[in-house]
């Protein structure tokens, strides 16, 4: 502990002297989160590096994030305490097998998921999150043709809540996919008036989702509220929602007890946010190894020695700004 605290005083002492803000994604180890500035979802980090005056951005999460945060902030120096913070989504496609893609499909529009290379961005139209992907999409003519990437579980999800046909890469996360139905099913069980919170990324997401509509076509008792769907089955609610969306959600609701299907670093938070309500991880081992392998000590160094530098080249930064730029004017 008193290790720790020595890391924290010396990490806020270099944050005030260079003029550094240090961003945190919500999967992020609870000492990382704690000393940051701003803790959040994919879109929240984005917007804030968008906003923020500092000089200095030490982003403790993934490097396709700190990539976005350069591209939104060319003038600001965005590090990233460790280059091998990679994604396993984000390496399901490249600019190649994308162009590829497009070529099969001539006029379509790409949504591309912000978990995506500067390279992937480059070559599409929209970028979205979690969080606004259902907006993005319906914000598309109808009449267009549109392809998705490169979470299948999150297409599937937005096809299903927009009513839109859509071409839909096959890619996954790992982490999330490995939450499968079996698992919300077990726990539920165990905890039958929880109210279950999804993030659409999830290999459950399609069946749960697929369950809830066929249920409201019957009952009536399923809606969408823009944020997530939510269905009621006689025991707690099922919800689909970003991270973003869960932390709004936990803190809103007067439920009690929460079944929380993601990364379970987002645990951390909404204990934190919510003393008084109970928690639990849908899988235990549902751990990013990538946003685990920022720490402590990584941050120190990053700020003392500014690295890891991340910078996208100009040609592509300036290709992949228009796609990020109307991510982030569509609301979640
Ligand atoms: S949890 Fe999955 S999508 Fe998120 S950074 Fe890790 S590998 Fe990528």
């Amino acid at each position: 502990m008193v290790e720790q605290n020595k890391l924290t005083e010396e990490i806020n002492r270099l944050r005030n002297d260079k003029n550094a803000i240090i961003l945190a994604h919500n999967y992020q180890l609870p000492e990382v989160q704690d000393i940051a500035d701003y803790t959040g979802d994919s879109l929240g980090l984005s917007r804030t590096a968008a906003e923020t005056d500092a000089q200095i951005i030490v982003f403790c999460g993934v490097h396709f994030m700190a990539e976005t945060a350069s591209i939104i902030s060319p003038e600001k120096k965005v590090l990233i305490p460790d280059l091998g913070a990679g994604c396993s989504l984000s390496d399901t496609i490249d600019a190649r097998q994308l162009r590829d893609w497009k070529k099969e499909h001539p006029g379509a529009v790409v949504v591309s998921y912000v978990n995506t290379s500067a390279e992937v961005k480059a070559e599409s139209d929209y970028c979205c999150t979690s969080s606004n992907a259902v907006n993005v999409v319906d914000s598309i003519p109808r009449n267009k043709e549109i392809l998705f990437l490169p979470d299948m579980f999150l297409g599937a999800y937005t096809a299903k809540v927009t009513g839109r046909k859509m071409h839909i890469w096959q890619g996954e996360c790992h982490v999330h996919a490995g939450i499968r139905e079996q698992d919300i099913r077990d726990i539920r069980d165990t905890h039958p008036e929880a109210d279950m919170v999804i993030h659409p990324e999830c290999g459950c997401t399609t069946n749960f989702l697929y369950h809830s509509l066929e249920s409201s076509s019957h009952n009536g008792s399923a809606h969408t509220n823009g944020s997530g769907y939510s269905k009621t089955n006689g025991t707690g609610h099922i919800k689909f929602l970003s991270t973003g969306g869960m932390l709004k959600y936990a803190k809103e609701s007067e439920k009690k007890e929460f079944i929380i299907a993601t990364e379970t670093g987002m645990l951390h938070r909404l204990r934190k946010d919510n003393p008084g309500k109970t928690f639990y991880p849908a899988r235990e081992n549902a751990v990013c190894k990538y946003m685990k392998m920022i720490t402590l000590p990584k941050v120190l160094k990053s700020l003392q020695e500014e690295v890891f530098e991340v910078k996208v080249p100009a040609k592509t930064a300036l290709r992949a700004k228009k796609p990020i730029d109307r991510m982030l004017e569509i609301t979640a």
